[in-house]
């Protein structure tokens, strides 16, 4: 069965445990307790048979029963009534004058005699002489290496089986009370310790893809829960700010579409509302043509961030000459630098090649180009350069237009941002250019930053991993 609340597992789990340790360390007590006692009577049996033989009480015609009274006190701290003593004869046999008369006969067992036999003492434990069984030692009287008597003293295991028993019931009454107070100190323990959890559930809870503004309450304390509550934070910062992303792409999409389609609109219905000459309709459909143009580059920009986006832009890998490339585009673009009057020139350019989508690769350039081209006044120069840095292919556009301010320069790759500046002029771009550029170098495993300064220049650098 699969219990759902982790207060209710740790509880269980917990509880688990304290039973399998206080049964562990409670069966180690019991073992130890038993044997420390068993160990105590044996050895208090051994001395009370040494002092016994020390009275010289092997070779005294009798016993008095108030010697061994005496003896059985001094080891045992007091009398049991239930004692047991008898002499026996190196063969055996009882000696019955030297016995004590009260109590019954202890056994020899075989093995008892040839240990006695062979000088050495034996602890046998007894059963059927009373009630309890019966601890009998049997020891050698010895007299020049001969044993000229046998000593038996014996005592009943009745007190120790009564303080057996009595451990054993204080811990069947003591186990179970300390096991239902320490599950209910340990739930109470899970419940507090997991209490934050319910609230932040109900606060996750409260959040919703519309209202990202809200956050996890934070406690300061540092622990886990704190941690949790403060990744989740980030986690909806994170999310927040990519929600507010797409939102801007979506509105900013809409009107850059919906800018052409209205000029395209207005100039088709104009053109109907009377009859017009060949030439008017030419020219109509020629300017309509253009924002159809301008609609399709917008679409196919679009397209390709989003599948740039979700990393299915579809790209050759094959070996690229990047100064083919670089070539390229200049010879492409130097009559549009012509016609702004602005010189665009060929800087140092080294031979370097990349494993690359060559079409890609060169509509970046462009962009780069382009962009520089548009952003210089007349008069100014752009210049492009192809460069080794380390393992990196390095094209650089270096322009000496209008700039841009630091605190545009970290916005200017997202789509559809325009520096302030640039808002205001007439020229007008579709604000992809730089998005899809740099999304074609990370596909590349590359990257392009920017450094510029408001009123000197910009340059671009795009850094391209050398095919190795
Ligand atoms: P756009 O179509 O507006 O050129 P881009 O994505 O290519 O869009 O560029 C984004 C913005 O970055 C531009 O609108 C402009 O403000 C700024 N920018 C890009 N290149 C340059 C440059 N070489 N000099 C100054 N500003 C630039």
């Amino acid at each position: 069965m699969y219990i759902r609340s982790i207060r209710t597992r740790i509880t269980i789990w917990y509880t688990s445990l304290l039973t399998v340790t206080l049964l562990i360390v409670g069966g180690a007590a019991y073992g130890l307790l038993s044997y420390s006692l068993s160990h105590e009577m044996d050895s208090a049996l051994h001395s009370v048979a040494g002092a016994l033989i020390e009275r010289d009480l092997g070779r005294s015609a009798t016993l008095l029963p108030s010697e061994i009274d005496q003896a059985f006190r001094r080891f045992f701290g007091f009398s049991p009534w239930d004692q047991y003593f008898q002499m026996r004869d190196p063969s055996g046999n009882r000696d019955e004058l030297r016995s004590l008369p009260s109590t019954g006969k202890l056994p020899l067992s075989r093995n008892a005699l040839a240990n006695a036999l062979r000088g050495l003492s034996s602890f046998e434990t007894v059963e059927g002489l009373g009630e309890y069984p019966v601890r009998v030692l049997t020891m050698p009287v010895m007299e020049s290496g001969r044993v000229i008597n046998m000593i038996q003293v014996g005592m009943s295991l009745k007190n120790i089986d009564e303080t057996r028993l009595r451990f054993l019931l204080i811990m069947a009454g003591v186990l179970p009370l300390g096991l239902i107070l320490a599950a209910s100190v340990g739930w109470l323990v899970a419940y507090r310790a997991l209490k934050p959890v319910g609230r932040m559930t109900a606060a996750a809870r409260r959040i919703g893809a519309e209202d990202l503004s809200q956050r996890l309450n934070e406690t300061g304390t540092g622990d886990e829960l704190d941690n949790l509550a403060k990744t989740l934070n980030q986690m909806l910062n994170r999310l927040d700010a990519a929600f507010s992303q797409i939102r801007r792409f979506s509105a900013d999409a809409s009107h850059e579409l919906q800018t052409p389609l209205t000029i395209l609109k207005g100039e088709i219905e104009l053109v109907l509302r009377s009859a017009r000459t060949q030439e008017e309709y030419r020219v109509t459909l020629e300017s309509a043509l253009e924002e159809v143009d301008r609609i399709a580059h917008l679409v196919e920009g679009l397209l390709l961030l989003a599948r740039a986006e979700v990393g299915i832009l579809r790209m050759d890998r094959q070996e690229v000459d990047l100064v083919q490339v670089v070539e390229e585009v200049y010879l492409r673009l130097k009559p549009l630098a012509d016609s702004h009057r602005i010189e665009l020139r060929l800087g140092s350019i080294e031979p370097l090649c990349v494993q690359g989508d060559r079409e890609r690769l060169q509509s970046m350039t462009i962009n780069l180009v382009d962009n520089a081209i548009k952003y210089t006044g007349a008069g100014g120069s752009v210049t492009l350069e192809l460069q080794r840095e380390s393992r990196w292919a390095s094209i650089l556009v270096s322009d000496t237009g209008i700039g841009i301010p630091i605190e545009e320069q970290e916005h200017i790759f997202q789509a559809f941002y325009r520096t302030s500046e640039v808002r205001s002029l007439t020229e007008r771009g579709t604000g992809l250019g730089l998005a899809i550029a740099q999304s074609i170098a990370v596909a590349h495993g590359g990257t392009i930053s920017v450094e510029s300064s408001p009123g000197q220049g910009s340059s671009f650098k795009a850094l391209i991993p050398i095919a190795s």
